[in-house]
């Protein structure tokens, strides 16, 4: 089991939350969607009902944070 999702597990999430930002419930523009485990360490973490679709911008305000957490890093809290 992989650590971070795959395209299609990624597809599967976009689709299940309908293409929108469950933080503003915005449509996310492909591109600009990030995917925030719920959990992780669980078996099917990279389920669509465990991976939450996000803005970029609103997966850092979910975090709590100012400066971009995705941009140029590949971390793994996403
Ligand atoms: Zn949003
Ligand atoms: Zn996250």
């Amino acid at each position: 089991m992989g650590r971070n999702p795959t395209k299609t597990q990624k597809k599967a999430a976009f689709d299940a939350w309908g293409g929108t930002c469950q933080h503003c419930h915005l449509p996310v523009k492909r591109g600009d969607e990030v995917y925030h485990h719920i959990r992780r360490r669980i078996s099917g973490q990279h389920e669509p009902a465990n991976l939450l679709l996000y803005h970029t911008s609103c997966h850092d305000q979910h975090h709590g944070v100012r400066r971009s957490l995705s941009a140029g890093t590949n971390r793994a809290d996403t």
